[in-house]
């Protein structure tokens, strides 16, 4: 099994039905799912109008499921809630960010883990500390995703 983190969220209709609803599904990818506090933010990036409400959650998933698979699941879920693509950062009924993918890092086209804004933003951070028992600070969270880009293999 490994651990993978998601950032969840949703700045258009019933923010907390949608991000509930969303859990709701993820929660049946695995085992051992965890989910941080809601976090509300101001829009991001300067696209979006809207507040947002985000959460981060992790889950313990199969070792065969890929990065890839994990990521068209997101996709086909932001889509069951209506999540069109226009512009980058703008309000959307669902995003999903797979942030952290056990340890590994994976760098294609389709995927960047981990994911490049964790430390730069509050709302994805914070939460992700909360459900992330091997750091418990902004810096050790620093230090962990530095050797995980390394591709060192990082020892607890
Ligand atoms: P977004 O607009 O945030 O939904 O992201 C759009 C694209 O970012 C997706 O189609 C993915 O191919 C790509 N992407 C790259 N890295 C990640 C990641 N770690 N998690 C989710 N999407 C990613």
């Amino acid at each position: 099994m490994k651990t993978v983190y998601l950032g969840l969220g949703s700045s258009i209709g019933d923010k907390e039905g949608i991000i509930t609803s969303a859990l709701a599904e993820i929660e049946k990818w695995g085992s051992n799912f965890s989910v941080s506090s809601f976090f509300y933010s101001k829009p991001w990036g300067g696209v979006a109008k809207n507040m947002f409400l985000n959460v981060v959650c992790s889950i313990d998933v199969v070792d065969t499921l890929s990065s890839d698979a994990l990521l068209d699941m997101a996709q086909l879920l932001e889509k069951k809630f209506l999540r069109t693509r226009t512009l980058r950062w703008e309000d959307r009924t669902l995003d999903i960010d797979i942030l952290l993918y056990g340890d590994e890092k994976v760098c294609t086209n389709r995927l960047v883990i981990p994911h490049p804004y964790i430390l730069e933003r509050d709302f994805v951070y914070i939460p992700l500390l909360e459900v992330f028992s091997r750091c418990d600070t902004k810096e050790s969270l620093r230090m962990y995703l530095e050797f995980v880009e390394s591709g060192v293999e990082y020892g607890m």
